[in-house]
This record gives C-alpha cells, structure tokens and sequence, in this order.
C-alpha cells in the first residue's frame, strides 16, 4: 500500500505548462472531449438518483426510507426498475442477466446497458452494486443504503446520460449489480459469464462508496492489487486527476488491496478492474463512513460534490480507455 500525493506533480505540471511544455497528452482532440465530458458530470443528478433510491419513492424530500435488499424481490426489483427505465430513456438497450441467490426464490438479476462501440466489441465496464443492507437485516426494514451503494449507482446513471451523447471505438458496459451483500453473487455470474463467452474487457471500474468525505480532505482509494492490468488502470486514474486539474487525492492501493466489492469477481478471471472508494480503514488516513449498513445511511450525511469529483475521475479515465471517435 502507498500514497501516491499528487501535490509535487501537479506543481512539476503546472511549471512545465507555463514554461511552454506540451503536457503530453494522446491527442489534442480527444483531451477536448474529454475535458468535455468531465464538465457535464452534474452534483444535481446525484442528488436526484441517491434520493429515489434511498426512499425507492423519489421526489425533494428523501423523507421515507426505503431497502433494496436483494432477498426481497418487491425492493431490489424496484431499484433496478428505475436503472432500467433511465437507461432506455437515453435510447441505451438493456438486459437483465438472470442468476440464482440463495436467499430469494425464483431468479435474481443484475441490470446492463450497453454503448456499442463503432470499431470493437472489447469492453469497457463502468459498475456498481445497487442493493443495500443494514445490520441485522429483516425483510421489512429500512436500508436506505445512501453512501453504500445509492451513490456509486448513481454515477453509473450519469456515466451512461453523457457518455452515450459519444461515439467510441470500444464498447461501454453500464452494469447495476445485485447480490453484492450476500457475497458479490450477482457479480460472480456477471464475470464468470463473460469469461466463458471468452469476453475481452480492457477495464472494469467499480465503484462502491463515493460520497462520504467527513473531513473534506478530497482523499479517496484506488484498490489495484498487484497485478499490471489494474495498476494501469489506476494509473489512468491519477492522470486523469491531473491532466484535469480534479481536486482529490488518490490512494493507489497495491498489496493491501481488498477483494470484498464486485471488482473481486473479475479479479477471478483476471480480468483488470479496480475498486473506487472513499478513504477507508485500508488506505493511508480512514475517514470511513460511520452510518455504514445502518438506517443512517442517508443523503443528509454525504458530501456531493465529492461524489461528483469521483465520478469525473472515472469517467473521465472509463472515456480514454473507450477511446472517443471525434
Ligand atoms: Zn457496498
């Protein structure tokens, strides 16, 4: 595990620029679009997204707490009802893919959006999961499930809104899991799945937990592990940050990496993926959220604008990855 600050760099950068250097990036037209799309990622659509989800009514307020536990159907059915109808009102083709919980009768599924890219079919995949739970869970109580994982859902919402206005040379992957709690089964299918269809994923970003930032010190995690596929993604990340001035300050996590969010099922086929998330007891500092898994677990406690910048570095590295077409 190390810190990777990026205050010395951006100074070097900043130096370099002003002394006339070129930054280096791919190419000046695909740096516009990019700059492009970070700019249209929106804290409002945060708060809309975070607010039905939490609530499953939707509306200003948030008052009433809702659950998308994924052993009750009416609930996690909800949850991915309203991804599905936000996806296909961006005119994207969705699909369910069906798969077994234990702890639900009948088939449970996870939810894709797909982007198809004008050259390839290699993937690019931009994932969340969407069910929550709190301690002690019963099928009728709340888990409003704000921080985990309304808010890296809803990034996946707005990745999705943007991106698709897009043509890329990649295919994009907009993937809702279900079943993370109960052991990242609805990830497992997903990527057990896709490598026995032989499936080429350049990248896999997963985020889970984004919009917690007590301290407002902008820190957050980048889980890579140890292996060259995902520290390149990582990599992607941080450049990303810099090239376009983003105020936050990554942890790239190596050896002390966790498995334990849907980025772990990839890891299984050695598919690259990372795990972006808020600053936890893994990293360098801990400002870890202390409503996790609890009624508590509200809108009222997260920090939008830092979610906002979470989702930009994500996006923005997920568009490089996918490669606009101008
Ligand atoms: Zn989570």
């Amino acid at each position: 595990m190390r810190k990777i600050s990026i205050g010395l760099v951006l100074f070097l950068v900043a130096l370099l620029v002003s002394l006339g250097a070129a930054p280096t990036p791919a190419s000046s037209s695909s740096t516009a679009i990019i700059a492009e799309i970070i700019n249209q990622v929106d804290e409002q659509q945060f708060r809309t997204h975070i607010c039905y989800w939490q609530s499953q009514e939707g509306g200003e307020e948030c008052n009433s707490l809702g659950s998308r536990w994924s052993c009750s159907p009416t609930a996690i059915d909800r949850a991915l009802g309203y991804g599905q109808r936000y996806f296909e009102s961006l005119g994207l083709k969705t699909q369910s893919d069906a798969y077994n919980l234990p702890c639900r009768s009948g088939p449970s599924s996870n939810l894709t959006a797909e982007w198809p890219g004008t050259e390839s079919s290699k993937l690019v995949l931009i994932t969340a999961h969407v069910d929550s739970v709190i301690f002690g869970m019963g099928a009728s109580q709340a888990a409003p499930g704000a921080d985990d994982n309304a808010s890296g859902s809803a990034a996946v919402l707005e990745a999705a809104r943007i991106l698709s206005k897009y043509r890329f040379k990649h295919t994009i992957h907009f993937v809702l899991f279900t079943g993370e709690e109960q052991g990242l089964i609805g990830s497992r299918a997903y990527a057990s799945r896709m490598a026995g269809q032989g499936a080429q994923i350049l990248g896999v970003f997963n985020m889970d937990m984004i919009g917690y930032d007590s301290d407002r010190d902008g820190a957050f995690e980048i889980h890579a592990g140890t292996r060259e596929g995902p520290i390149a993604l990582a990599r992607l990340m941080v450049n990303t940050l810099k090239t376009f001035e983003i105020k936050l300050t990554p942890d790239v996590l190596e050896s002390g990496a966790t498995n334990r969010s849907d980025h772990g099922s990839f890891w299984r086929h050695n598919y690259p993926a990372v795990l972006v998330i808020e600053d936890t007891e893994y990293g360098a500092t801990n400002d870890f959220n202390p409503h996790y898994h609890s009624v508590n677990d509200t809108l009222s406690h997260l920090d939008l604008s830092y979610a906002k910048r979470i989702a930009q570095a994500v996006i923005g590295a997920a568009a490089q990855l996918a490669e606009p077409v101008p």
